[in-house]
């Protein structure tokens, strides 16, 4: 510590208040600053001048309208609490900008923001005397702040940027929940020690005096929303609450579903548009007929069909179904196909995803791979092409994989749609190639990124690395659907 505020009642022991300090200085070999202390005398709570007195250490002293800085703070007999206020908002607000500018990701700048920014406040809750209102307040810039530098849409659910990111939210500290927090804890600290010493002289001189207030019986702790809360609040929500609840289906992986948000580095912008998207808050000609209730028309602006809802523009629109959706279902049959090739040798060297481009037939002596390609049958089956075929030759087995990216309530249904769909070709397959085995293995993902239950079993079952796969075939997914969402947006209305 190398701040020290000396009390004395008077001016003669204050002096010896400082030989003490001075003799124990120099015992350490610590040198006294002089010109950064400073002397403030005061009489009946009014500050005096002290002209005349005589200040062997020669330290200026304090009038009425002068501050000083200790522990960080401008104080002169109390501390100045309007203008500690807004010095704190100034160096706040500065950090935050600075953060937003920066070229960290999505994830990384929440990160920051908690760890850098919000200190800021929190060092002063429990000494300045902040209102419910003034932090409401200030919470709310930071959300302006935050949709002008494009991270947060403005009509986006307000609890999901608060809840941790392992809960689906984008993990921010809220400085309302924090103040409260801190000066819960701080009194129950404070309380917890009264009839010990200086504690109990403490908290009975507190009388209004901080924002504590630890004399006063009556006081009642001030709100603290938990993470409980603040989902039921997300659930209860007409519009947000419908990809809450998609998202705790039962045949949904939570955990999984989330990964995006705590290791996807997706940039600020896309991540707030991805959640805009799952809010389902875009403006779409359905949520300006429902939502903004501005008269339009609801017609899709690709198919002219009506209904333009969101869940329409990214899985449902017959205009984008050949285009759009065809090439974001391709990227993840890339990914598998690629993951495959590697596994059995039947590549060196892998691409980045979207650069790589299947061969239509790989081979080799461990394994043969098809992309894309019908097998032909002796009987006439009408599915027969599977995006991927794998026919492992150790264990004479055969794979038909096929790749789905419906809504998010098609889930499981899409699973069991593709396991019906090629039943028929994987007995004919198992006739004509002899095989031991053929499986039929779905890989679902929905358009928003929900990722089912059952996939880590069926890349478990191809040998893949699920955990990894998953993410990227999750990335891959939210990133494309953002691309479609905001190409369809620039088609005229
Ligand atoms: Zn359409």
């Amino acid at each position: 510590m190398d701040d020290l505020k000396l009390f004395a009642p008077n001016y003669t022991q204050l002096l010896e208040l400082l030989q003490i300090t001075s003799d124990f200085s120099n015992a350490i070999r610590m040198e006294f600053g002089t010109d950064k202390c400073a002397a403030v005398h005061v009489e009946k709570g009014k500050i005096t001048s002290s002209e005349g007195t005589d200040n062997p250490l020669n330290f200026r002293t304090l009038s009425e309208a002068e501050t000083y800085r200790y522990l960080g703070m401008s104080q002169n007999v109390g501390v100045d609490e309007g203008s500690v206020k807004q010095s704190v908002r100034d160096v706040f607000f500065d950090r935050l900008t600075k953060v937003l500018n920066s070229l960290l990701s999505g994830a990384n700048k929440a990160r920051a923001y908690n760890c850098w920014v919000m200190p800021v406040l929190t060092y002063t809750f429990g000494i300045l005397r902040w209102t419910q209102t003034e932090l409401d307040a200030l919470d709310r810039k930071v959300r302006t702040v935050m949709t002008s530098h494009r991270m947060h849409h403005p009509r986006s659910s307000i609890m999901r940027l608060y809840l941790p990111r392992k809960h689906g939210g984008r993990g921010l500290l809220s400085a309302l929940t924090m103040h409260n927090r801190e000066v819960c804890s701080l009194r129950s600290y404070y309380l917890a020690k009264s009839g010990d010493g200086i504690h109990t002289d403490v908290i009975s001189c507190d009388k209004e005096l901080t924002p504590l207030s630890l004399a006063n019986e009556q006081w009642q702790d001030p709100a603290v929303q938990s993470v409980s809360d603040r989902e039921a609040i997300w659930k209860e929500k007409e519009l947000h609450g419908r990809f809450y609840k998609a998202l705790h289906e039962p045949f949904v992986d939570t955990v999984s579903s989330h990964h995006w948000l705590r290791f996807g580095d997706l940039f600020g912008e896309t991540e707030g548009f991805v959640c805009a998207i799952q809010d389902q808050v875009i403006k779409t000609n359905n949520y300006r007929r429902y939502i903004l209730k501005d008269g339009t028309v609801d017609i899709c602006r690709a198919c002219r069909r009506p209904g333009e809802s969101l869940r329409h523009v990214i899985s449902g629109c017959s205009a984008l179904s050949n285009t759009e959706y065809l090439h974001r279902h391709n990227l993840v049959a890339r990914i598998v196909h690629q993951e495959l090739a590697l596994k059995y040798g039947l590549l060196d060297v892998r691409l980045p995803y979207y650069k790589y481009v299947p061969e239509a037939v790989l081979e080799n002596n461990r394994a043969r791979l098809y992309w894309d390609r019908s097998i032909i049958t002796d009987r006439t089956i009408p599915a027969n092409k599977p995006d991927i075929v794998l026919m492992d030759r150790a264990q004479s087995g055969i794979f038909l994989v096929d790749i789905a990216i419906p809504h998010d309530e098609n889930l499981e249904n899409a699973a069991t749609e593709k396991k019906r769909k090629y039943l028929d070709l994987a007995h004919e397959v198992s006739d004509m190639w002899g095989s031991l085995s053929t499986e039929i293995i779905p890989i679902v993902v929905s358009a928003n990124g929900l990722i089912p239950v059952s996939l880590s079993g069926y890349l478990r079952r191809l040998g893949l690395r699920d955990g990894v796969l998953r993410a990227q075939m999750q990335k891959a997914v939210l990133l494309d659907t953002a691309r479609i969402v905001r190409r369809f947006l620039s088609l005229s209305p």
